[in-house]
């Protein structure tokens, strides 16, 4: 046991939790994930404490605790706002028994001691313990000293502990895009010989750490690690058929460094999981549609948004991604060749493209295209023409100004005692241009009294304003659109 130089920085629920075991007789170390967390300097994700209290012991000594699940894990409510230790888990010293399945221990027997309980513990940098109320550490499997050398080791015998549940390896690689950190010699040659394993894993669990290696800020070293390790075959297996695959002239890379260069580009961007999914996956479909033309003397991948988004879509549901997350990366897949040559396009065809993936989704399927761009090895970002096409979505999506924007219509006008007729017209837009001058006239009281006094005015009047007001409403329509190009850098 080692004091620590400095106390690591623990929340003072955390360690009156801690203090109550302790004056209750009980050992209470902080264990997992938090030690590690606060030992890189990184805020933990939820704070956990082990002890050698029975669930019993531990319910008995906290006001408000839940407890219902098979480990002895005891929730203890601490009345603190923040979400993370809301619930601090405690959980006595635990013995698992046997493996049977490579999936959860048979049989949790509660241990002894502590050393018991950090001995079954996954990997060295989660299997240190930290006493809190003295700064002491207890480091039995030397996970300091991997901390240090930022790399992920398995405790014991790599390659037993895999077989004993497969997941591990799926955390390892998961572990080591979030943290940043190698993985051990040992441990990688435990995972490729045990990596078959992990098809007794449920597919759920598989798509929890993919998706948490995708929101990782690496998620392209870890695919790579995946594939290398031979455990990509048992997260998404098409994605391997991308290996090799060259593309045509355009491309640098061959299919599979495509998808991931461009996934990476959503990740270095803080995109979200829908945009990262997309980009993974936007042409897993082009090694099957592959063809040669001897007229263009290149590949040709015709249709792969096409067969891409089927597979987007078989691969999603097998992994239990919800049915809105399939639907909408599917979506994107599909759609993500869309045409965009602001030279020739036109306003329609922009609003037919963001009918089919949803005004709220427009931005992601931009956002999509970059990475497309990124991932071919071309440096610019947002080149001069895409901007152009980004103010022409803005432009398709702006409601126009209109006298549907009155907070009063015809059928109001007419109840007014207004007659059907080009006069209605003419007041509409003498109002309109009233509102435009200062937008707080807009209100359905004000617009009915100026209603009253504009219907007493002559027929030539009227139609002078209205005339006026419809000029006006030409001039701002346009300023407004000029006012978005000039947003996205275009004329
Ligand atoms: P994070 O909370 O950031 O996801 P964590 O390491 O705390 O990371 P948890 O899933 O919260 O991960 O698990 C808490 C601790 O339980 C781990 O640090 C590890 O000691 C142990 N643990 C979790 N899963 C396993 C496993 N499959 N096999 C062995 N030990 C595990
Ligand atoms: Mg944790």
């Amino acid at each position: 046991m080692t004091p620590m130089k400095t106390p690591l920085p623990v929340p003072g629920e955390i360690l009156a939790i801690c203090r109550t075991l302790y004056e209750a007789s009980f050992q209470a170390y902080l264990v997992g994930g938090c030690v590690r967390d606060l030992m890189l300097g990184r805020a933990p994700k939820d704070w956990d404490i082990t002890t050698n209290a029975s669930p019993e012991q531990i319910q008995g000594l906290f006001e408000n605790t839940f407890y219902e699940n098979e480990y002895g894990t005891v929730g203890v409510v601490t009345g603190s706002d923040d979400p993370r230790i809301k619930v601090v888990e405690v959980t006595p010293y635990r013995i698992e028994g046997k493996y049977s399945n490579a999936r959860h221990p048979d049989s949790v027997t509660f241990g002894e001691s502590l050393s018991e309980d950090l001995k079954r513990r996954d990997f060295t940098i989660n299997a240190i313990a930290y006493d809190p109320l003295t700064g002491m550490l207890i480091d039995e499997h030397g996970g300091k000293e991997d901390i240090a050398a930022r790399r992920i080791r398995a405790v014991g015998y790599a390659q037993e502990r895999f077989q004993e549940d497969a997941l591990r390896m799926l955390r390892a690689i998961r572990l080591s895009a979030e943290l940043d950190f190698v993985l051990d010699g040992d441990t990688m040659a435990g995972i490729v010989a045990q990596a078959s394993q992990l098809e007794k894993i449920s597919r759920e669990r598989v798509r929890d750490e993919l998706v948490r290696i995708l929101m990782s800020d690496r998620p392209m070293q870890a695919l790579y690690i995946a594939h290398k390790l031979g455990v990509l075959a048992y997260i998404i297996p098409e994605l391997q058929e991308g290996i090799g695959c060259a593309q045509n002239q355009a491309h640098s890379f061959d299919v599979f460094e495509h998808l991931m260069r461009s996934l990476q580009h959503a990740a270095d961007k803080g995109w979200s999981l829908d945009v990262r999914l997309a980009a993974l996956l936007h042409d897993v479909g082009k090694p099957r549609t592959r063809l040669w033309s001897d007229e263009k003397e290149d590949w040709t991948f015709h249709g792969h948004d096409v067969i891409s988004a089927k597979m987007a879509k078989k691969i999603l549901s097998d992994l239990k991604f919800p049915k809105e997350t399939i639907e909408r990366v599917s979506t994107l897949v599909r759609t993500h060749m869309f045409f965009s040559d602001p030279d020739v396009v036109t306003l329609s065809a922009v609003r037919r493209v963001i009918a089919r993936v949803g005004k709220d989704r427009i931005n992601d399927l931009l956002n999509l295209r970059v990475c497309d761009r990124i991932g071919t090895g071309r440096p610019k970002e947002h080149p001069f023409r895409l901007r152009k096409y980004m103010s022409m979505v803005d432009e398709a999506m702006r409601d126009p100004i209109s006298v549907g924007m009155l907070k009063i219509d015809g059928k109001k006008l007419m109840e007014l005692g207004e007659r059907p007729g080009p006069r209605i017209g003419w007041i509409l837009h003498a109002l309109l241009e009233e509102v435009l001058d200062d937008p707080a006239r807009n209100t359905a009281e004000y617009l009915a009294k100026r209603t009253q006094e504009l219907m007493s005015g002559s027929e030539e009047d009227l139609r002078k304003l209205g005339e006026a007001g419809k000029e006006r409403k030409g001039e701002e329509d346009n300023a407004a659109v000029q006012k978005l190009r000039k947003k996205h850098h275009v004329n």
